[in-house]
């Protein structure tokens, strides 16, 4: 009997190494859709950043040329996929579609209509797991319930058997009749000449070569440079994670746990993991304070505060450099993140929301389930939460997160002459220095725009609703 046509459903999984839908479908040797639909909800210049297009695109022309070295290609099409999908399976006579399960709100919606409308055509629908190393609903307490806390699921997590990852198919067989589109470019995406310069290379050749470097070169000190600004201490891996191009399950599998890099590496993936997990058992979260105590806070809205933030003219060097990266590069440090965070939220008292949506946009690795979690952490309002009372001050974050300056100097250019004694707080220089230092405060960089101690004892009030 001649083997039914399967599609796999490509969508932030965008690999051939470790993904066990593309397995499921091309195991049984007969012939295979991948299949890539451009959905313009989320892709378009108006919803996803330059850098954010940029990486995608790369990834496709990645994805495809893995593929043909495979003897196949990727079959790209445009629209809704909920009409798109249902009728490339009718068009190839799909008897199968495999996908890699998705946690946000909006990909679960998509693909429950999806699935009806396949299933109503009598094509099946497998789901697998590709896109966290351990699927929600898979770590659970004893009583199945998910957890609210990071520690003890990572406990948990760490308890449970995982399989080996699986290598990328030798042959990907693709009936020649289906037609596809162009593969798109940063041009056909409406993102020509405004890609931030810093943005990295998307796809999977350029994500593995990433990691590798990584493991060999920084894992061992991630522990204890992981929080310097200025240094490369980080994987980087983030875009990578996100669109798939690397699977977070073989990643984890390289990593040697006796060294003390690799194990607090593990933890972030596990962080990952933790994020997933919450936002698929509570979607509202998206838009909704986690802790029901703090909802309805009279948070600020757009405004002058909002705009000097996000366009990196506070005053307070660590933030203005922190949004100056986002804007250059589409990324923006751990550290940074958290400080800047913390910043719009408790000094300024803007709504996290905003900032949410502003850091998922401009970022490469924007990710709903990560993104949101950082942000509910900041705020204060999250599982694990940083609590309202702790605010993280931006002078005392930046000397010790950034001591010789190497980060505020780089993308705070105007300040690259102050001394470091002077350099997260500028406002404080005396005048000799900063006339040494060419640097007048209030005219080649801005005089803060709150002071950081009666902006705290104004949070304090905030959160106790005085
Ligand atoms: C306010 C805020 C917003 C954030 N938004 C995002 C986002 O949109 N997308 C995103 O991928 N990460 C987000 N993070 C988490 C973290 O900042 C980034 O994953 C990290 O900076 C990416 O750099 P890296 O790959 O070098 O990280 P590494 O330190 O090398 O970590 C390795 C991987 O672990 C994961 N990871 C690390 N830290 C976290 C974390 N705190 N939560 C969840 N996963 C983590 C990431 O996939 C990361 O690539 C956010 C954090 C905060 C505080």
């Amino acid at each position: 009997m001649a083997l039914g046509t399967r599609i796999v459903w490509f969508r932030r999984d965008l690999r051939l190494d470790d993904h066990p839908a593309l397995r499921a479908a091309t195991d049984g040797g007969g012939p295979v859709v991948p299949l890539f639909v451009l959905d313009p909800r989320l892709v378009g210049a108006g919803t996803m950043s330059p850098a954010r297009l940029s990486y995608l695109a790369d990834a496709l022309h990645d994805l495809d040329a893995g593929l043909r070295a495979r003897g196949g290609r990727l079959v790209v099409r445009r629209g809704d996929p909920r009409e798109v999908v249902p009728a490339v399976a009718a068009e190839v006579g799909a008897t199968a579609v495999s996908l890699s399960r998705d946690v946000t709100p909006f990909a679960q919606g998509r693909d429950a209509a999806v699935r009806d409308r396949l299933e109503a055509a009598g094509v099946a629908v497998d789901a697998h797991p590709g896109i966290l190393i351990r699927d929600p609903g898979t770590v659970t307490s004893a009583d199945g319930s998910t957890y609210r806390v990071y520690s003890p699921f990572r406990r948990a997590w760490a308890r449970l058997p995982l399989e080996p990852a699986a290598p990328a198919p030798g042959s990907v067989a693709v009936p020649a009749a289906v037609p596809s589109e162009d593969l798109p470019t940063v041009a056909s995406l409406g993102a020509a000449g405004r890609v931030p310069s810093g943005t990295i290379r998307g796809g999977e050749t350029a994500a593995q070569a990433r990691l590798t470097r990584f493991l060999d070169e920084a894992a061992h000190r991630y522990h204890d440079q992981r929080d310097l600004l200025g240094e490369p201490g980080t994987s980087r891996l983030s875009a990578d994670l996100h669109y798939g191009t690397v699977s977070p399950r073989a990643a984890y599998l390289r990593l040697d746990q006796d060294l003390p890099g690799h194990e607090s590496f593990a933890g972030e993936l596990i962080w990952r993991d933790f994020y997933g997990h919450v936002l698929a058992r509570w979607p509202g979260i998206r838009d909704t304070e986690f802790n029901p105590e703090l909802r309805d806070l009279p948070w600020r809205g757009e405004g002058p505060e909002f705009d000097a933030w996000r366009e990196g003219r506070t005053g307070y060097p660590i933030i203005d450099a922190a949004q100056r990266q986002l804007r250059q590069e589409g990324w923006m440090h751990n550290r940074a993140r958290m400080v800047s965070a913390s910043f719009l939220c408790k000094d300024l008292l803007v709504d996290w929301r905003l900032g949410q949506d502003h850091f998922l946009r401009h970022l490469v690795d924007g990710d709903v389930a990560s993104n949101n979690g950082g942000w509910q952490w900041a705020a204060g309002t999250g599982t694990d939460a940083q609590p309202y009372f702790r605010i993280f001050n931006p002078v005392t974050q930046g000397e010790k997160f950034d001591p010789q300056g190497r980060y505020v100097r780089h993308y705070v250019p105007e300040l690259a002459a102050v001394p470091d004694r002077w350099l997260h707080h500028p406002w404080d220089m005396p005048a000799a220095v900063a006339r040494e230092a060419g640097v007048t405060i209030g005219e080649d960089y801005p005089a803060p725009i709150v002071d950081h101690a009666e902006a705290r004892r104004a949070a304090l009030a905030f959160f106790r609703r005085e």
